[in-house]
């Protein structure tokens, strides 16, 4: 699936290899050559994933990070330090800025995707393509199907998201506020009764095979899928 991901990268000719391969690995590609731009394109669309190099001109990687880490809003992006440094310490102090993983110049291409894939499927299971299963209701992200104990279940598009959330996410009571930006994404201007409706479309779309009983109302909290359906 493809994501949009922030490369803040100073030296053109890298910053430019990156892009191009995060491109034709069909994700959307942000770049920025210090803090500043990076803190720019930030406020105006929240990536799902960055890239960050330790040495910029101005404030460093590891400034970025720890700012990142620090607001509300961007706590959760996972970040990649990327850096010609390798030594232990540097990689300590990466890690304690709240980057979530470290890659030492110079990598492969094919290194890098895998440690991109690694870091998503780790903090943002929803935005990777590998399928789920849970009791019997079976998720494709790629073919965007969806079928319940084998008979297929029709779906739309903003119910398949939303579910792709609740199933990488079993078990967690999610807000109104936090499923908007999670499924419909952060600056994006959706009354959170919007939610409600989608919910019931959802469960509405599992009623062929008893799936929906999965999706809890959680009283003055939200919502929350469930792996097992309570026993009656
Ligand atoms: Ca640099």
């Amino acid at each position: 699936m493809s994501s949009t991901i922030l490369v803040v990268e100073d030296e053109p000719a890298i910053q430019e290899l990156i892009a191009v391969n995060l491109s034709f690995a069909g994700h959307k590609v942000l770049r920025a050559f210090d803090v500043d731009q990076a803190e720019t394109l930030i406020r105006a669309e929240l990536p799902d994933l960055i890239l960050l190099d330790w040495m910029l001109p101005g404030a460093s990687g590891i400034t970025l990070a720890r700012k990142l880490r620090s607001d509300e809003r961007t706590r959760t992006v996972p970040v990649i330090m990327l850096t010609a440094k390798g030594s232990e310490q540097d990689k300590v102090d990466g890690l304690e800025a709240g980057a979530d993983d470290y890659i030492t110049k110079p990598f492969s291409p094919k290194e890098l995707m895998a440690r991109i894939k690694a870091v998503l499927r780790r903090r943002a299971p929803q935005l990777t393509d590998d399928m789920i299963e849970v009791d019997g209701l079976k998720l494709d992200p790629i073919s965007h199907r969806l079928s319940g104990r084998g008979q297929p279940l029709a779906i739309g598009p903003t119910e398949f998201r939303l579910l792709h959330f609740f199933m990488t996410h079993l078990e967690r009571v999610f807000s109104r506020t936090q499923l908007l930006d999670q499924v419909w994404g952060d600056h994006v201007f959706v009354e959170e009764r919007t939610v409600d409706v989608h919910i019931r479309r959802l469960r509405k779309a599992l009623e062929p095979t008893g799936h929906d009983l999965h999706v809890e109302t959680v009283r003055g909290s939200g919502y929350r899928f469930t792996s097992q359906i309570p026993k009656i």
